[in-house]
This record gives C-alpha cells, structure tokens and sequence, in this order.
C-alpha cells in the first residue's frame, strides 16, 4: 500500500476581493450594504435597464493598481473591459463586466512565510478588476434576489499551482488579508464576503512534475474553511488513487456546518462565455503620470517592514511578526521607540504583552488610542525611573486611556500614584500587618515561610499598590527575623 507521505498536493487559488471604495464600479450608488436592507443601493446603471451608460470610478482603478504593484505585478498601460456573457438570474444585464485577454495587471507574486519557517513564493496568473453580480437566496420554496451587490468592486486574482498543502493555502489567505488590509483597498472581511476564495486541488506522486486532474472547491469562506476543505479533498484524492480510481475534474462545494465536500456539478467543458470588449467603456490607460501619484501611496509592504524591524531594532523574529501584523501597530510602535529613546524590546514588551490587550479590548486600531504612542513611552521613562512601579504603570495605561488622553504624569500627579519610595512610610505599613496578623506571623516563625508573599501583598493593599515590593519585602524580612 502506498503511504500517504509519498504524495504532494497541488494547489491554486482563486480570489475575490471587494474593494472598499465608497461607491460601486461603475454608479455612483453606495458600495458597501452590509448593513442595508435588500435592493436599496441600486440604480438603472447597475440594475442593467436599457439606455444607460457605465462610467468608471476612478478609486477602483487607483486601489487596483496599489494592490497590483504591492503584488509585484506589471501594471499595463492599456487595458480592455469585457463583457462575460451568460444568464443568471442575479445577473441583471445578461453579461458581468470584467476584464479577459488584457487585464490591468500581469504576472506577480507574493511570498508567505510559514510557521516552519521557509517562505513559500507564490505567483499570479492573473489580476484584474470587474464588478460583482447579485445575490440568490433560496428560502423555502421562494428565490429570493439582491441586487445591491450588482456594480460592487472587484479584484479576482488567479495563483498558479504553487501551494503544497492546507497549510499553505490558509497562511496565503492569512498574508494576503493582511496585505489588502495594510494597502487599505480592502476591509478583506471573510465573513463579508470582501474576500471569497474558490480552490483548485490536485495530487501527484512526489517530485513528479506532471498535473493531474483537479477538483474545483467553491465557496470557502473562511480561513478554517480553506484549512478544512483543501485538507479533506486531498485525503479524499489520495484515497480514490489508491483504490486505483481515477480523480474526476468536480466541483465541489464546501459545507462548512457539516464539515463535508459535496459534489455541485462535474466539470467537463467551461462554459463558453462569448467574451467581447464592452462597447460602452473606453480602453482603460494607466500612463506613468497618474501611475506614479498613485504608487506615490505605496507604504513599506509588511514582510519588508518586518525584516526591518528584526534588523534595526534587534528585536526577535516573534515580536517583528505581531507588531508588523497591521499597519497601525507597526507605526505606533516606531513612534513610541523613538519617544522612549530606549532599549526598543522594552517598547516591543509593553506594546505586545499590555497595550495589545487594550486594543483588540476596544476593537480600534492602535493608531486610534488615546493613549499615544509618546504617553505610552512616558509611562515606561517613569517606570524605568522608579518614579512609579510596574503594576502601578500597567494600571496607568488604563487611566490614561480612560480618561481621554490626560498625560500620565499628570495622572500620578492627580491620584498620588507616585511609588512610596520613604522607608519609614512602608515600615509603618510592614508593621501594621504584622501587628493585625498576629496568627499568620506564629505561623511563620513556625516554618511556613511561605506566609511571605502573603505578607507582601497585605502591605501592597495598604500602600494601594505604589510601595516597591522589593523594599517591602526586605523589611518584612527584618521585621521577622
Ligand atoms: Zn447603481
């Protein structure tokens, strides 16, 4: 029997993405109606009556061209848009406008680093912009339609067969999420569907080069999604070869509650969709000129920014990898280091163990915090100081935020947060609790020493957290002995 391990998957990708434009393609109607109720943002452009005119939104073409180049793909000074044929209910003028045989873009990559540690490059075959079509809903024995997703923005971005497994496939869509959300283009929210993804799978006996039959997977929504569904085909693939069957070009859909592929249609001819230029929209001219204002937005790619992290600020690869996640934690963060004007780990600690929490806590970006990335480095100055202690800067990050942004030192100022450093006040303090604990300290003298961390935190309470453990400590200590 042949063994699992001598067989490699082959995988490509095919991915929607929903530009975040204000309005659709090609009207001025809302884009986003996530929020809206059905068919309230359309119009006789998008509905497809007769006599209308498209005209293009210029921000598709401009957040078009930013994810192109993030993608290292050829932007191409002339492009066409085409008109897909083909008859769907949800498809109210009979055709999609898309882009065929001269799309805005050619060639491209984009490499993922895995877990493991190798990166895997992963190239494109082809990126180019179109509108969506409707959405079908099936409810009871009625088809219900939605237009308003009819003109939405698109980016459909074909990979070549280059993933090798599950894995790869979701960290792919992980990276990619994270690119589209760093550009801005996109709010590449899964559950959205801003970002839709259809998977290609195939086997082949290791290092062999040949591509086999593959199945189509429609309709994984999600990054579990991809994991479970690739994952569950190739087992299946495998199991069919090894029972000397053959693999049948399917299309499978993905039933993500059940947990199960079923199998939509065989796949043998692809629909002949009769693809012509679209007549009413002018060839579409991206010259260096507006090219250039364009990428003039282009920031710093994450993967970039992350190795530069690693180098620059000598921090770990872990910590350059959360603070270069989203855009705005990896600029809060070069902002803070350069107002502590300190050991950056020590900003990269505060930033990834307290400031994270607060955070995804409030849902905003860090960007968006009261608490500046100049407060934060002042708390960390004072605690470094020893004007206050640790806890008591932990707890300030709250207050500070809480409060609307007042500065930190005014905070300690206001609630006398200043870190009891007079010995005599914690002495007092030690031997007040010693005093009102008379059986815990029998017990100590009598060998249960570890009464000590109790000793502690009783002194702690009074001093309402701003003694220096440390020094109470010691005193207690002595006060013990
Ligand atoms: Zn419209």
């Amino acid at each position: 029997m042949v063994s699992m391990t001598q067989y490699e998957a082959v995988i490509g990708l095919e991915t929607h993405i929903q530009l975040n434009t204000l309005t659709k393609i090609f009207c001025t109607c809302k884009a986003d109606s996530w929020d809206d109720p059905p068919n309230t943002n359309i119009c006789p452009v998008c509905t497809g009556l007769p006599g209308v005119l498209p005209v293009l939104n210029r921000a598709v073409v401009e957040k078009a061209v930013l994810l192109a180049a993030a993608m290292h793909a050829e932007v191409q000074p002339l492009s066409f848009f085409d008109r897909k044929n083909y008859f769907y209910p949800d498809l109210p003028k009979g055709y999609q406008i898309s882009q065929y045989d001269q799309p805005l873009a050619r060639g491209g990559y984009l490499d993922v680093p895995m877990p493991e540690g190798y990166t895997r490059r992963v190239c494109i075959t082809k990126l180019h912009i179109e509108e969506d079509a409707g959405k079908t809903k099936n409810e009871y024995d009625r088809r219900l339609i939605d237009f308003n997703r009819c003109g939405v923005p698109l980016v459909e971005m074909v990979t070549a067969p280059d993933l090798r497994s599950a894995d790869e496939a979701a960290q792919y869509i992980i990276r990619l999420r994270q690119l589209l959300r760093w550009l801005g283009v996109s709010e590449a929210d899964m559950e959205k569907a801003h970002l839709r993804c259809d998977a290609n799978v195939s086997i082949r006996p290791k290092g062999d080069e040949i591509l086999n039959p593959k199945t189509e997977i429609k309709n994984v929504n999600s990054i579990v999604a991809v994991r479970q569904a690739i994952q569950t085909e190739i087992e299946r693939q495998i199991r069919e070869v090894q029972a000397g069957k053959r693999v049948e070009a399917w299309t499978l859909e993905w039933d993500e509650d059940a947990a199960v592929l079923r199998k939509m249609r065989s796949k043998e001819t692809e629909a002949d969709y009769r693809y012509f230029h679209e007549p009413d929209l002018l060839p579409l001219t991206v010259d260096e000129v507006w090219k250039a204002e364009i990428l003039a937005d282009l920031p710093e790619l994450p993967l970039e920014r992350r190795q530069r992290f690693a180098q620059q600020y000598g921090l770990p690869e872990y910590d350059a990898d959360i603070l270069t996640n989203e855009r705005s934690l990896s600029e809060y963060f070069e902002t803070a280091v350069k107002a502590y004007g300190g050991d950056p780990k020590r900003v990269s600690n505060w930033l990834i163990n307290d400031v994270s929490r607060m955070i995804n806590e409030r849902g905003v970006p860090a960007g968006a915090l009261k608490l500046t990335p100049a407060y934060l480095a002042e708390i960390i100055k004072m605690v470094d100081a020893g004007t206050i202690n640790t806890n008591t800067g932990k707890s300030l990050l709250d207050k500070v935020e809480t409060s609307g942004g007042r500065a930190p030192g005014e905070v300690v100022q206001a609630e006398g947060l200043a870190r009891v450093s007079d010995t005599g006040a914690i002495r007092t303090a030690c031997a007040e609790v010693l005093a009102e604990n008379p059986e815990q300290v029998a017990s100590y003298r009598a060998g249960k020493v570890t009464l000590m961390g109790w000793f502690v935190g009783q002194v702690m309470k009074k001093s309402r957290g701003k003694a220096d453990p440390q020094m109470v400590k010691a005193i207690l200590e002595e006060l013990l002995a």
